[in-house]
């Protein structure tokens, strides 16, 4: 994808701006816009005289129009727990009334449109791992609820405007990803241990630590997304990395990463709280040939500066 102008919602935000970043590079002119509602600006500030990139603050539940734009990204969402549990009507409005006006706009300007969904489609999954035809297995109605549901309405909305206004779309089902820009505070677990080892408090694992996620560097997702989104598919893919590690462990790979003898403690899981996750990535690879190249042990020492730098002074902020 290049020489176009291109919308991406969300664009403050981690992956958002890691996505202005690569468009850019690859020619492309983009539009950002963000509310700012879990977002930071300073995720984009090194943009700040670069004459191909725009920022507009505004929320994306209200109707807009940006002007004529080859390429949608919508990336705008709360996306850690924390996050959406403390902003959880504004998370529902966003994948249901945000989805919908941004198709509006790939539906006015004959645009292509890449959402960003999310493993989380698949809730506390009974197949393991996870292939894009699994259903998925979500509480409707727990705490859960309000990021899981919105993202599947999303999804069915693509569908729909796929369906019946020929939007070329593409639906990614991101996995966890972590890398720098990450925010510090948001509760996520790669968030959450690197800054309690880096400050010298104990790591909090919830539950027995016997849970499962796999992480993904977010160069490695980034290449994916750009990928599908010049690819002709438009059911949804999983992007992530399937190197499947239990929370505990990868609290001992940052420890050791960190080399600190710093504590584990054991905090209650949160409810809903999905025992394993890891995607099936055979789609991606043989639709686009992209497997992830970075492992967690190495992703992590390259977030480690990020983090050094970032890490504030006082408690991290947990979900517990
Ligand atoms: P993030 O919180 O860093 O970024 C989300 C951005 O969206 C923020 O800048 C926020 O201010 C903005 N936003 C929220 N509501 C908005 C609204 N109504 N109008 C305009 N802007 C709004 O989160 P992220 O990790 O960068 O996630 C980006 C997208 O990727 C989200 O849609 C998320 O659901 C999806 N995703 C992320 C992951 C992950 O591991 N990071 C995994 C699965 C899916
Ligand atoms: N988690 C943890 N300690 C923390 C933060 C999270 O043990 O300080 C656990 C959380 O309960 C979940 C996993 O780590 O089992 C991943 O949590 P995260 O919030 O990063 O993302 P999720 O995949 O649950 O959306």
């Amino acid at each position: 994808m290049n020489a176009k102008r291109v919308l991406v919602t969300g664009a403050a935000g981690f992956l958002g701006s890691h996505l202005c970043d690569s468009l850019l590079h690859a020619g492309n002119t983009v539009l950002g816009v963000d509310n700012l509602s879990t977002g930071n600006p300073a995720n984009l500030a090194h943009l700040r005289n670069e004459s191909r990139f725009d920022f507009e603050r505004l929320d994306i539940c209200q109707p807009f129009d940006p002007g004529k734009v080859d390429y949608i990204f919508n990336f705008a969402s709360p996306a850690s727990p924390l996050d959406y549990a403390r902003l959880g009507v504004e998370t529902l409005l966003v994948g249901s009334a945000g989805t919908i006006n941004t198709l509006e706009i790939a539906k006015k300007y004959h645009a292509g449109y890449l959402h960003a969904s999310t493993s989380e489609c698949y809730g506390d999954p009974e197949v393991h791992p996870q292939t894009e035809t699994y259903w998925g297995h979500v509480n409707p109605i727990g705490p859960r609820s309000v990021y899981d549901e919105a993202k599947r309405f999303s999804e069915a909305a693509v569908m729909a405007y796929h369906r019946y206004h020929r939007v070329n779309s593409h639906l990614v089902r991101i996995f966890n990803t972590y890398g720098p820009r990450l925010q510090i505070n948001d509760g996520r677990v790669i968030s959450n241990l690197m800054s309690q080892a880096l400050r010298g408090e104990p790591l909090t694992i919830y539950g027995d630590g016997m849970q499962t996620r796999s992480f993904c560097y977010v160069s490695d997702l980034i290449a994916g997304i750009l990928a599908l989104a010049d690819s002709s598919e438009h059911l949804p893919v999983n992007i992530g990395n399937p190197e499947e590690w239990t929370i505990l462990s990868c609290a001992e790979e940052i420890l050791k990463l960190i080399g600190s003898d710093q504590k584990i403690v054991f905090k209650p899981l949160p409810q809903d709280d999905p025992t394993r996750r890891r995607p099936d990535i055979s789609k991606a690879i043989s639709l686009l040939g992209w497997t992830p190249k970075i492992q967690l042990r190495q992703g992590l020492e390259m977030s480690l500066a990020y983090f050094q730098e970032h890490i504030e002074t006082g408690l991290v902020q947990n979900s517990q």
